[in-house]
């Protein structure tokens, strides 16, 4: 069948009608209505799943003002509306079948920084993190934590009023709140901060939307004190959405309409700005790791620990606790442990921080804890509270390993094997912490009777209990189970006088919210809502219906999930494509921080349709509709002659098109593969996904020029002179550039490696080598090429047979037998699958000889060891090492080199090095310290270039964004730099011939380096 387009669910009439009339009314920001888009939009990192009509991205304030007003008119009244930001809920709180208006693309301007006050304006599309980077050189930070730090925005964190570690101290996100600027339904803009409640009254005149706001406030929170009083748990995760406790002040006598938008979830109304005050950051920390006999003693302990003043107190279950100790971080934190002795080893830890400005104030607080501390160790085995020893961390390092372990450790949770994941439901719940325990007790024998995995860690300072079950909402049963848990975990916090929601928010657990705050104080929050979005459009069916509406009903646990989707989807293809199921939302992908590899397409594009998630989701849709058309794309795509494969143009509506723009915008760098805390290895799908794609439809020109650089460059670099002036003439530059849409390839080294090879070396293929007798082989380190170094930059390869030698080796070139990397990369994966065979029967064999073989260059030896491993057929018994892999174990060698060499070295490594081999860094450290070099790694993303992507015309702009968000800078500020990636150098090549990249000098392998260094 030539016809396999793939057919979607196109927007609502009214919605289509609305998107043209926002279009002719001027709005300037961008309407989103394609399906990939809405998609994004339709998870977040809950089970659920609710596809928009439209997703739009108003520029500033008053484009959302135009887009609100538009809406009331008459022919758009029933249109509903969600904010959004991060998307990081976990409770399905931005979802909504209508229109969703993310603020988190553009709102992203910080307005004003006050550092005498210690306050700052923002937009509310800002990143936490980000905030805190423009407030750091004054010494502030916005103090409240929440683990999403990186792609959380100040939106989304005010609405679900957002706290984690050290909120004893710290506190939530509304009690940092000055004041807030926010669009209302109807348009109208407010502006709130705290008022006299004489104020309040004056304001309650009139006929706007404020002022039956302040009129409600008043009647609600003045009128209904002490039912409020009476209703609201005194824990320090107080009760948000709608704050009636904190939005009066009887002692300031104030009313403050900020504490009712702060954990309003989008119900209320859109945040646009906000006036945060800010905190001193901390000099000084130290970590106390407390070790016990059991998680249950540790729960017990937490009350003391609290009242010995500490900042936060943090814990883990055992089964977090074992995961850490079977996992290789745990050599890294063991000696920041206390292990308990033979007959009470350690099973539960509780991590106790102190920070303060001052050191007196830590020193203090930390002779008190450890006087605590020694009285239970002096009591023996059998102390009251189960304490079997403790550690005191107080270098920064070693406080970041510790939560290093626990997050590592949390985040393997997430990586259990088997159908079953983790998944968010009850994973916040708040009680007393003196009642943690207990609870914890009972919580765990619901989960145990229900035979389900799980692992646990909390703040146990404010009683909140970190939870996620391992369901597979594939299967309708465990979806049923996930609504009786829920019912029996709103019951047991009941019964504990605690929360439900103590962190993330209610989002689809509204149902529990009338049962939980009893008709009289559920009807108050009705009326606050009916005086914000009396006809229920503003996130409907969140926290509180209207009072008086006739028809609106609270969202439910039994709202469509995901888990309906995926279960559609035939097993074949879920298992062919199982990375993309697997992901599950967390958005860590959307991390905004420049100098991290993850994902360098998404951070440059903005577009969480080009992120990991957002490939991920797209695949999983793709799948879906597939098998609606009858359609198995888990088997390899018939090959079709060239001819009959369609051009492009035909099937406009296919969602194909979709999937692959956003696969095209891959850089295929890896990054998500290895720092994804779930591993979706995006690579890994767009390949199949290429290789069926182009059955359906023309492949590039390109394609087939890139997929034969292995056969033909060879070839090229034996008469490099030649070959360089046929291909960097004008003409045939712009025939690269018009026909194959390829630009700026490297030239072919000149002398070639050949050329360059000293007599001395030796060189063959594997029967030579398997011709020598043992003695000839012993000193022997075989150097597997690459077809971009050996070629295009001889003469790295060259300084690692300079280094090998010095070293008392023998360098041994091995005959070019190809790699596939660029095969993978562009779908071919029947020809890779050749190549992948080929190469490891050879590999194989050298490895039989027992000799060491070394790779020059990263990104493609990184692909034997990945990418391989699907393809490779037969057993590989082979590793091709890295060249710090190879020094690193030797040395003692080197150090008979050692000299005393001036300054220093500045070192980038790859990405998609730095994210597989995260030791990279420090072994290249390792090895110039041996020859008395000083090394300093340099914190970088993906420079660009990523193999072929680089040189592609449409992402030739991308592409050098890239190099100057994070590779730029550092390296015109460097005396002496390296980088361990062929891409990376050659894309610096490429940029130091641009006027504005102000590069001194070209930069070199650190091999080369360490060359000069050794002659
Ligand atoms: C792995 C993981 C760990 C987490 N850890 C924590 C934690 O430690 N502490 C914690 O508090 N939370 C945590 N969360 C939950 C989540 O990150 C927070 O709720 C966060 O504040 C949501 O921010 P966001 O920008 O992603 O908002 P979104 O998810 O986009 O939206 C959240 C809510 O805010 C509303 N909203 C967003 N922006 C606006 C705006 N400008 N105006 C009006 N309404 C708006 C949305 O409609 C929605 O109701 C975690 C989540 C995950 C996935
Ligand atoms: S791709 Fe990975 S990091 Fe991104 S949302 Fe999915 S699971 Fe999280
Ligand atoms: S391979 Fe790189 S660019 Fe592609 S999705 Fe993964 S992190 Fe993003």
């Amino acid at each position: 069948m030539l016809d396999q387009h793939v057919s979607y669910e196109v927007p609502a009439a009214g919605y289509r009608r609305y998107s043209q009339a926002l279009t002719q009314a001027g709005f300037a920001g961008a309407i989103e209505d394609n399906y990939a888009s809405r998609l994004l939009a339709a998870t977040d990192n809950s089970v659920y799943q609710l596809l928009p009509q439209l997703v739009i991205f108003p520029r500033d304030t008053a484009d959302l003002q135009l887009a609100l007003q538009l809406a009331q008119r008459e022919d758009f009244l029933d249109l509903t509306f969600s904010p959004r930001g991060g998307g990081t809920g976990t409770n399905g709180q931005s979802l909504n079948q209508g229109i969703i208006i993310d603020l988190s693309r553009t709102f992203k301007n910080i307005l004003e920084i006050a550092p005498e006050q210690a306050w700052v304006r923002c937009q509310t599309g800002v990143v936490k993190d980000a905030l805190n980077d423009a407030v750091r050189e004054h010494g502030l930070f916005f103090s409240p934590d929440l683990s999403t730090s990186n792609r959380a925005t100040i939106g989304g964190m005010i609405n679900t009023d957002a706290s984690g570690q050290g909120s004893l101290v710290y506190g939530k996100t509304s009690d940092h709140i000055l004041g807030l600027q926010a669009v209302l339904i109807n348009g109208e803009v407010i502006e709130t901060a705290p008022v006299s409640v004489a104020e309040a009254q004056r304001r309650a005149h009139g006929e706007s939307m404020e002022a039956s706001l302040y009129r409600q406030a008043i009647a609600t929170c003045i009128g209904k004190r002490s039912a409020i009083e009476a209703k609201f748990p005194p824990l320090n995760r107080f009760l948000t959405g709608y704050d009636l406790k904190h939005c009066y002040d009887p002692q300031a006598q104030t009313i403050d309409l900020s504490r009712l938008l702060a954990g309003s979830e989008g119900t209320l109304a859109f945040i646009t700005e906000a006036k945060l005050n800010l905190t001193a950051i901390p000099r000084h920390k130290v970590l106390v790791n407390i070790s016990y006999r059991n998680f249950d003693a540790a729960l017990r302990h937490a009350p003391v620990l609290v009242k010995a003043r500490a900042t936060s107190v943090e814990t883990i279950d055992n089964t977090v606790l074992n995961l850490a100790r079977n996992d290789i971080i745990w050599d890294s934190v063991r000696e920041h442990l206390s292990e308990g002795q033979a007959d009470q080893p350690m099973d539960g830890i509780n991590m106790v921080e102190y920070t303060a400005v001052d050191q007196a104030e830590i020193d203090a607080k930390l002779q008190q804890l450890i006087a605590i501390l020694e009285r239970e160790l002096e009591a023996g085995a059998n102390n009251q509270h189960g304490v079997v020893g403790y550690k005191i961390c107080d270098q920064a390092d070693s406080i970041q390993t510790i939560y290093a372990m626990r997050k590592k450790a949390v985040g393997l949770l997430g990586a259990v094997k088997g159908e079953r994941k983790p998944i968010a439901f009850a994973e916040d719940t708040a009680v007393p912490p003196e009642s943690l325990a207990d609870f914890i007790s009972e919580f765990r024998g619901l989960l145990d009777q229900h035979e389900l995995q799980y692992g646990m860690f909390g703040h146990v300072d404010a009683g909140v209990l970190h939870v996620r079950p391992a369901l597979d909402m594939k299967v309708p049963a465990d979806e049923q189970m996930l609504r009786r848990i829920s019912d029996k975990v709103a019951a047991l916090t009941a019964k504990y006088g605690g929360l439900m929601w103590g962190e993330h928010g209610k989002g689809f657990r509204s149902e529990y919210a009338p049962t939980f705050f009893g008709p009289e104080l559920y009807t108050e929050l009705q009326k606050i809502k009916a005086a914000f979005d009396p006809d229920n459009r503003l996130n409907p069916g969140k926290l509180a219906t209207p009072f008086g509406h006739p028809t609106a009903q609270l969202v439910s646990v039994d709202a469509r999930k995901r888990g309906f989707f995926d279960r559609q989807i035939p097993i074949a293809a879920r298992a062919s494509y199982q990375a993309a199921l697997n992901c599950n939302g967390n958005g860590l992908c959307f991390n905004y921080a420049e100098a991290s590899p993850m994902c360098p397409s998404y951070k440059v594009t903005g577009d969480r349709r080009n992120s990991p998630k957002g490939r991920a989701t797209l695949i999983r849709e793709w799948l879906r509709l597939n098998a609606r058309e009858g359609v198995d794309v888990s088997a390899e795509a018939p090959q079709k002659s060239w001819f009959w494969r369609f051009p492009k143009r035909q099937n406009a509506s296919d969602f194909n098109h979709q999937v692959k723009a956003s696969m095209d915008a891959c850089l295929a760098c890896k990054a998500c593969a290895s720092e994804c805390p779930v591993k979706v290895d995006v690579p890994q799908f767009r390949a199949k996904f290429l290789q069926w794609y182009y059955h359906l439809y023309r492949r590039p020109l390109r394609d087939y020029l890139v997929a034969s650089v292995e056969r033909t460059v060879p070839l090229m670099a034996k008469w490099p002179r030649i070959s360089n002036a046929l291909t960097h003439n004008g003409l045939s530059q712009w025939l690269f550039a018009k026909v194959f849409g390829y630009v700026d390839t490297p030239k072919l080294s000149v002398p070639n490696l050949q050329q360059q090879w000293q007599q001395d070396w030796l060189s063959g293929n594997v029967e030579q080598l398997q011709a020598m007798d043992a003695k000839e082989r012993q000193n022997i380190v075989v150097i597997v090429q690459d077809p971009f170094t050996s070629f295009y930059q001889a003469e790295v390869v060259v300084a690692f047979a300079k280094v090998v030698a010095r070293m008392g080796y023998q360098p041994y070139l091995l005959d070019f037998i190809g790699n596939g990397k660029a095969l993978h990369v562009k779908g071919f994966l029947s020809q890779f699958r050749r190549v992948v065979q080929r190469v490891s029967k050879q590999l194989n064999a050298v490895a039989e000889l027992a000799i060491p073989m070394v790779g020059l260059d990263a990104a493609t030896v990184l692909v034997m060891r990945d990418e391989y491993r699907e393809f490779r057929g037969a057993p590989q018994n082979y590793k091709v090492q890295l060249v710090h892999e190879w020094l690193c174990e030797h040395l003692a060698e080197l150090q008979q080199f050692k000299g005393v060499h001036e300054g220093s070295a500045d070192l980038l490594t790859h990405c998609t090095e730095q994210t597989a081999v995260p030791t990279t860094a420090k072994q290249w450290q390792q090895v110039f310290a041996s020859v008395g070099k000083t090394i300093k790694p340099v914190a970088t993303g993906c420079c660009g270039m990523a193999g072929t992507y680089g040189h592609e015309i449409e992402q030739l702009e991308h592409s050098k964004r890239l190099f100057a968000m994070s590779w730029q800078q550092p390296l015109a500020a460097s005396a002496q730099p390296l980088a361990t990636g062929f891409s990376c150098r050659c894309q610096t090549h490429r940029m130091q011939a641009t006027e504005t990249t102000k590069l001194r000098q070209d930069v070199r392998h650190p091999v080369q380096l360490l060359a000069d260094l050794l002659s």
